[in-house]
């Protein structure tokens, strides 16, 4: 498809300035060419011509880090009030999992790309778990994003907490899901949804299960996603010698296409082996106000070097809410009213962008011609002045991923005017919600 899309003001995420009286022309899934209106009326006379009706224009957004399952733990309600980390993990997390099957698991990831695309969001990182429906799970995730039209990096979640024939299963989904995905991309060209290793956490895998998981990666020609140091349960493997840094560094899990999510009780050693080994890394702050568990440093880890993204961790599928709450965390945590607009920026607008850049080869998070054609159209009415130097504060201050209006992903319109174009979104909630009441029922029997 081939469009020009004129009289909005465009926010390239390049360069520092705000384009007005400028067109942006999409060819097939990237950017042709951007110019002056009058410019591309003459350049691209056949083209067709998207009024964008004076709204802004920018990269989509990108949720580095999120479970799309837990869609199905909104309004439920437990028995008892968790103690702790580990105890959430035991008496929710864990149990909703197992209680997830095939029709669960296409029910949380469609709704979860319908509430990302209504947020603005153009790309995810999703991390899957689902003990009793292990093999083609990610196939069900994948195709709701397709049938949404949303890219994505997926991933099944390995853990030994179930058992070692489970941690197997895990990984083989992994395997074949990654080798299915580089199969149809090298025929197809299609490459929106692509695959890596998932992994839970240091606390939950044996040894042998991280050596199984670090080559697999490698013969694949990827990285590890797992969550570090989330909790003070998963910092220390052997007390006071160990860390869950340096054990996944000794099993091979760290590199440059390895994601670590979290990284809240992170010592300066950890830090710096992960910037070493080129980790990335990916920071969830409602997630972790929500479960208690302390605040990740992203000020020092951002200071040494460590491309650190942001992500929802399944709060929900808006970005920009992980991002105002990061810059108040940042500000309130440190009390230090000088921090929080760098830092969010990087993470919202450049680090999440290099992650899903440097996993997929895509060239996606910024507007130039020969990048991908992944862009958002939002009513913005600001009080105030609006230009590429103080672009970030409005973000921050008084911009709201609610009147997110026209989203395109790989120059495929998927929203337009706030509703879906390919899917039907009260058939999906309707559908979803009856798939979840099941879901409930059988989390309700498990012990
Ligand atoms: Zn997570």
């Amino acid at each position: 498809m081939s469009f020009v899309i004129t009289d909005g003001f465009i926010y390239t995420n390049h360069d520092n300035q705000i384009l007005e009286d400028h067109a942006l022309v999409v060819e097939d899934n990237i950017i042709l060419d951007i110019c002056s209106k009058n410019q591309a009326m003459k350049k691209y006379p056949d083209f067709n011509q998207l009024d964008a009706g004076g709204k802004l224009i920018m990269p989509g957004w990108i949720n580095a880090h999120t479970h799309f399952y837990s869609a199905f733990g909104r309004g439920l309600l437990l028995n008892a009030i968790p103690q702790n980390f580990p105890d959430i993990l035991k008496q929710l997390w864990w149990k909703l999992d197992r209680a997830l099957d095939e029709e669960g698991i296409y029910y949380s990831a469609l709704t979860g790309a319908v509430s990302a695309i209504k947020h603005g969001v153009t790309a995810v990182i999703d991390h899957h778990a689902s003990p009793n429906a292990i093999e083609g799970s990610l196939d069900h995730i994948q195709k709701a994003l397709d049938q949404a039209g949303l890219k994505g990096i997926l991933c099944y979640e390995v853990t030994d907490r179930n058992g070692k024939e489970q941690a197997k299963r895990g990984l083989e989904e992994n395997r074949r899901f990654i080798s299915l995905r580089h199969g149809q991309i090298k025929n197809s060209g299609l490459n929106a949804v692509q695959g890596m290793v998932g992994l839970h956490a240091s606390f939950t895998l044996k040894d042998d299960t991280l050596d199984a998981a670090s080559d697999l990666a490698k013969s694949l020609g990827t990285g590890c996603h797992f969550h570090l140091a989330e909790d003070k349960a998963d910092q220390w493997q052997i007390p006071d010698q160990l860390s869950s840094t340096e054990r996944m560094h000794q099993h091979g899990i760290l590199g440059g296409k390895s994601l670590a999510i979290h990284g809240i009780h992170l010592r300066e050693e950890d830090m710096d082996l992960l910037a070493e080994t080129r980790t990335m890394m990916v920071h969830n702050p409602r997630s972790n106000m929500n479960n208690g568990v302390g605040r990740a440093p992203v000020e020092r880890i951002l200071s040494k070097g460590i491309t650190m993204g942001i992500g929802t961790d399944g709060m929900s599928q808006d970005i920009l809410q992980d991002l105002h709450a990061a810059f108040l965390l940042l500000r309130h945590g440190k009390s230090d009213p000088r921090l929080g607009w760098k830092e969010t920026q990087k993470m919202g607008l450049e680090c999440n962008a290099a992650i899903f850049n440097r996993l997929t080869g895509q060239n996606t998070g910024v507007l130039r011609p020969g990048a991908a054609a992944d862009m958002v159209l939002s009513d913005y009415q600001s009080p105030a002045p609006l230009t590429g130097q103080n672009f970030w504060t409005h973000i921050l201050y008084g911009f709201s991923s609610l009147k997110t209006d026209t989203v395109i992903i790989d120059g495929r319109i998927v929203m337009e005017k706030g509703r879906l174009v390919h899917v039907d979104e009260d058939e999906i909630f309707s559908k979803a919600r009856e798939c979840a009441g099941k879901t409930w029922q059988r989390f309700s029997e498990l012990k």
